[in-house]
């Protein structure tokens, strides 16, 4: 089972806070986490995976495993500044949701402090994207005022794929209702726009599909001064994915596609030398894809 981080702040192997910035050219990313569970046994996310096979790939620890092959996820999300906008990619699971997975469930965590503490104001931000609308990617959307969820960003665009928003409104969990809390408050204050899975998005901010996990998933392409990062959302849940590829997530919703999927990006990200920011990634995570054999390895940065 997950376990929660019992001290959030700081967390391990961020010897600061819970934010790190990079720079891409003249943007600059921010990540903030909203929470990081350790010593998970991998087959809980990965229903192939053993704690031997992780434990093979060495480079993982400490960062991404421990050395039992027990590994670290975290949620976080992704500000990015360009001049004339700020936007926030896939703002994590949220506060006082009905969730039911047990660690997801009526959480309080201190995401708006933290982006408070990185300089934003939910006000400031002009744009929300969403690599998918899973419950850990919309939470932040909504919050409580009452007995009414209303949104966060209160004057932000929030951009949805058509196939995406149909697929939120005919699956999820049993026990929750992500669609009702999360997607239908923006949609009814006016907030939301339908986009194109490859849509360009100006200021250097390119979408690209990734889909698999989700029908309509896309990646982010950030590029400025002829620097590029990507923004991975859900292809891949953790770095042991770019030795393992064929390793497919828990929620995969069509496990070959998001096999396929995995093999193109992945070899797209190593052959640009992106900055490759993993949605899921614990501890440090940016970094670069290097070729090893007929797989890849992350080298954070
Ligand atoms: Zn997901
Ligand atoms: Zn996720």
């Amino acid at each position: 089972m997950a376990q929660r981080t019992e001290d959030s702040e700081p967390l391990r192997g961020d010897d600061t806070v819970a934010t790190r910035r990079w720079e891409v050219g003249s943007a600059i990313v921010t990540s903030v986490v909203e929470h990081q569970f350790d010593r998970i046994p991998p087959e809980f996310f990965f229903p192939d995976a053993t704690t031997e096979a992780v434990g093979r790939h060495r480079w993982l620890v400490p960062d991404y495993a421990d050395a039992t092959g027990a590994i670290s996820l975290r949620v976080q999300a992704f500000v990015i500044e360009v001049p004339g906008l700020a936007a926030v990619v896939d703002p994590c699971v949220g506060n006082g949701k009905v969730r039911a997975l047990p660690f997801w469930h009526d959480q309080n965590w201190p995401f708006l402090e933290r982006l408070a503490s990185a300089g934003f104001s939910p006000d400031e931000i002009d744009l929300v994207i969403h690599t998918h609308l899973h419950a850990d990617h919309v939470g932040w959307d909504t919050r409580r005022d009452g007995d009414a969820w209303v949104p966060t960003f209160g004057r932000a665009r929030h951009l949805y794929t058509a196939a995406d928003l149909e697929f939120a409104r005919t699956s999820g969990m049993e026990g929750e209702d992500v669609f009702g809390d999360s997607i239908a408050p923006i949609i009814e204050a006016g907030l939301a726009d339908v986009v194109a899975p490859d849509a360009d998005l100006g200021h250097g901010l390119v979408l690209e599909p990734s889909p698999g996990h989700t029908p309509g998933h896309v990646s982010l392409w950030v590029e400025s001064d002829g620097a590029r990062a990507l923004i991975t959302g859900d292809f891949l849940h953790h770095p042991v994915q770019f030795a393992e590829p064929d390793w497919a997530e828990i929620a995969d919703a069509d496990v070959g596609l998001a096999r396929e999927t995995r093999h193109r990006m992945m070899a797209r990200a190593a052959e640009t030398k992106a900055l490759v920011l993993g949605t899921h990634f614990a501890c440090r995570p940016a970094g670069r894809v290097v070729a090893d054999g007929d797989r890849w390895r992350f080298e954070p940065v």
